[in-house]
């Protein structure tokens, strides 16, 4: 593990004594201190005023029964959280995550990520997230109805336009935030707009939201590639998952004229020499909320499934992990590295573990992380935000081109910041230093609150 700045010592040491069992967070935080020794040495008012301390403690974390009732009528009871982490930029923004792993440490690393690859945006967003132990796998509509709304019934006393503005992740997509909303219309009886992002384009949300985290993700790696001279034109590339963020990076890939040639879910990954057919994988996976082995079967020429096994054994020249955290270990970095892999770009949060992040910067590999590369969803969310409040819409071609730039200039801003704090190409330090400066810098405004 490399070294912590000895002034960061304490604070990563309160974090695990603090926050007991919860490795994820602890590990998301701690890949975040690593970067700021540079900044602390040029900044001890940092220290002095415990922004560190201070953005490591969320603002609140709430927690809650969520009771429901299955088509059966048997009562079932799951846990709900929303954690607020910080505010300092905006009202706590981030999405919410349905799946039976969901625990408070889960929900605590994705805030804690949140904060900066919100600030990396630029737009006036804090950072949050939350989610619950529901698993919506094999429910029908009416449970994972009855179950939003009763999740809603409770969180909608923490949340509003200006407070705290959730959206989806794993498990909650367009289906799950049209339930959502519509119990908080019922409640509060207002039409509030932008209290929650990822919503259908009739009503309130939109264009671009959908596709904007795994387009973004990939404009960032037009964006790397080229800072080298390079194009993803011709390039093999293997995208891990086929929900929404890796559908819609393995749609952009193919417009840009890459080739994916492996997606997965939990069950196993598929191959498909030919380039695999996107049409297919939507309609198993967003229509029939089916498993990827059905591609397989249902594609006659060449496609095959692998029960289990490692995606990352795929020869490719750009890998893109779009499914969960820590999905690609140690050795697969080095599986990656041996077939000649030149660009990993995280789409999914947290998805290489710190073994692997260590792997691509020895072997001089282009790697961006999470809080940069899939930064274009919150982003697009706070333009669906932004639409809500002055109640307009914009068109398709004017709302990508606005995510385009913005995915520029996060790119940009990460390698400005690398250079200048002495650590020049390396995403990771320019993302982590960039978020927290803006961040920092508010909070020390606001005085100790
Ligand atoms: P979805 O629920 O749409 O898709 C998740 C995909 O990942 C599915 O293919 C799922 O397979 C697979 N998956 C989930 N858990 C595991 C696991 N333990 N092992 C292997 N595969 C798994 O989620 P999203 O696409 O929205 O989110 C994917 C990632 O991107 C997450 O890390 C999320 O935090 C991150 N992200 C999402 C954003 C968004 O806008 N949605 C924004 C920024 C980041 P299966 O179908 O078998 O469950």
């Amino acid at each position: 593990m490399p070294a912590l700045h000895e002034k960061l010592i304490p604070v990563f040491d309160d974090v695990v004594r603090r926050n007991p069992g919860e490795i994820e967070f602890h590990q998301a935080a701690r890949e975040v201190l690593e970067s700021l020794g540079p900044v602390v040495a040029k900044h001890p008012d940092y220290i002095d005023s415990q922004i560190l301390g201070r953005l490591c403690e969320p603002e609140r974390q709430i927690i809650f029964r969520v009771p429901w009732t299955d088509d059966n009528g048997r009562v079932q009871v799951n846990r709900g959280f929303r954690v607020e982490f910080n505010s300092a930029l905006g009202p706590f923004k981030g999405g919410l995550r349905f799946h039976p792993s969901v625990y408070l440490g889960i929900v605590k690393f994705l805030g804690f990520e949140q904060i900066f690859k919100n600030s990396l945006t630029g737009l006036p967003i804090g950072g949050g997230k939350g989610g619950s132990d529901f698993d919506p796998k094999g429910r029908s509509d009416a449970e994972v109805m009855r179950f939003c709304q009763s999740f809603m019934t409770e969180l909608y006393r923490h949340i509003g336009e200006y407070t705290d503005v959730p959206a989806g992740d794993i498990g909650v997509g367009g289906r799950e935030i049209g339930f959502m909303f519509g119990q908080y219309k019922r409640i509060t009886n207002r039409y509030e707009s932008g209290v929650l992002t990822g919503k259908g384009l009739t009503w309130g949300g939109s264009q671009v939201r959908t596709e904007a985290t795994g387009y973004g993700t990939v404009f960032f790696v037009e964006q790397m590639l080229a800072a080298k001279g390079r194009k993803l034109d011709g390039m093999r590339v293997v995208v891990s998952g086929s929900g929404n963020v890796a559908i819609f990076a393995a749609e952009k890939v193919a417009q840009l004229g890459g080739t994916v040639i492996a997606m997965s879910d939990s069950g196993g990954y598929v191959v498909d020499e030919n380039g695999i057919d996107l049409n297919l994988v939507k309609d198993i996976k967003l229509n029939r909320r089916a498993r990827i082995a059905d591609y397989a079967t249902e594609r006659v020429d060449g496609a095959r499934f692998i029960d289990g096994g490692s995606i990352w054994d795929v020869p490719c020249d750009v890998a893109l992990p779009c499914a969960t955290q820590n999905e690609l270990t140690g050795a697969d970095a080095a599986s990656l590295i041996r077939n000649g892999c030149v660009v990993v770009a995280e789409g999914a949060n947290m998805p290489c573990t710190p073994e692997a992040v260590r792997a691509f910067e020895e072997a001089g590999l282009l790697f961006a992380p999470g809080k940069a590369a899939n930064a274009g969803g919150v982003a697009t969310s706070a333009l669906e935000m932004q639409q809500n409040a002055s109640r307009d819409s914009w068109n398709f071609a004017y709302t990508e081109e606005r995510l385009r730039i913005i995915m520029k200039d996060i790119h940009d801003r990460c390698l400005g910041t690398a250079e200048e704090y002495g650590a020049p190409g390396n995403y990771v330090a320019g993302a982590n230093i960039a978020g927290f400066t803006r961040v920092a810098d508010a909070m020390v405004a606001f005085g100790v609150v």
